[in-house]
């Protein structure tokens, strides 16, 4: 169903914009990698995933933070693909701290990243998915844009931002076959979460079992974490023709954080 389709995934050479791409490319859909990263290993990641599902991948080292950069990305993935169908707004950074404290270049860093970004990729590619009447737009977001936690002003901030920005998208594009949605994970254990818990542990005095269970899954009820691939699966879903009605919503993969 999506074997054919391009697709650009933002913040895709680690955890879960890595794991929507190889998904997209599993089902036969071009896609254009972006992100930090080793330029060795980034280019052996291309190869390996076209490789082993016979799609396209390319990648671009756009700044999330630089609009001409994603400019850039954007035309060289219409030019290069012929089209756009599928962009998947995933990068993301963290910041904790309390507000009195928060610097405001990590204020300014992570609206630009994740917020204005979404704006500049989407005001890009809306244009022809307008024109071939095909489109899907997922954002990935996060429990934090339903609900806060302290020391995270900023991401909670633009995390929110982005329910109102895909709701807004979705109701300027509702006609055009053009869908909107957010995914909005709870605790996925990416490199990025991994890597905290040596370091919360030492400075909390507690195992790093302990962080895992009293402190990373104290809001999720499951007390398990959200997996990269239960994360592709609905970004996958959301990109079919069967989440065709599906637009303007905030489609919560928690664990049953929010339900709370
Ligand atoms: P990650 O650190 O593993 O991956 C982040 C990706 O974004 C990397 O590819 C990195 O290179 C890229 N990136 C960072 N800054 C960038 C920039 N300026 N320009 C271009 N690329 C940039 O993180 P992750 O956990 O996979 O997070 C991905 C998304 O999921 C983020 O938007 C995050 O807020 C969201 N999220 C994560 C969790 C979680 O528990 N891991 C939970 C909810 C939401």
């Amino acid at each position: 169903m999506l074997k054919g389709k391009n697709a650009v995934v933002t913040g895709s050479t680690s955890g879960i914009g890595l794991g929507v791409a190889r998904a997209l490319a599993a089902r036969g859909v071009n896609v254009m990698l972006n992100g930090f990263g080793d330029p060795a290993e980034i280019k052996v990641l291309c190869a390996r995933l076209a490789k082993e599902h016979g799609v396209r991948v390319e990648y671009h080292g756009a700044d999330m933070s630089k609009p001409a950069d994603i400019e850039a990305m954007m035309r060289q993935a219409e030019s290069s693909f012929g089209a756009v169908d599928i962009l998947v707004n995933n990068a993301g950074i963290q910041f904790v701290s309390p507000i009195e404290d928060f610097p405001p270049e990590k204020w300014d860093a992570i609206i630009a990243i994740n917020l204005v970004a979404l704006f500049h990729t989407i005001r890009h590619t809306v244009p022809g998915m307008k024109k071939r009447k095909w489109g899907r737009i997922i954002n990935i977001a996060s429990a934090h844009a339903l609900v806060a936690s302290p020391f995270k002003s900023a991401y909670v901030a633009a995390k929110h931002g982005v329910a109102g920005l895909t709701k807004t998208v979705a109701l300027e594009t509702a006609t055009s076959g053009i869908t909107c949605n957010a995914i909005c994970p709870g605790y996925v254990l990416t490199p990025l979460v991994e890597k905290q818990i040596p370091d919360t542990a030492k400075a909390r005095g507690i195992t790093e079992a302990q962080v895992v269970s009293d402190v990373l899954l104290a809001a999720q009820p499951t007390k398990q974490f959200v997996t990269v691939e239960q994360v592709a699966a609905l970004a996958c879903f959301l990109a079919g023709d069967d989440a065709a009605s599906i637009t303007g919503t905030i489609q919560s993969i928690d664990g049953g954080w929010t339900a709370q």
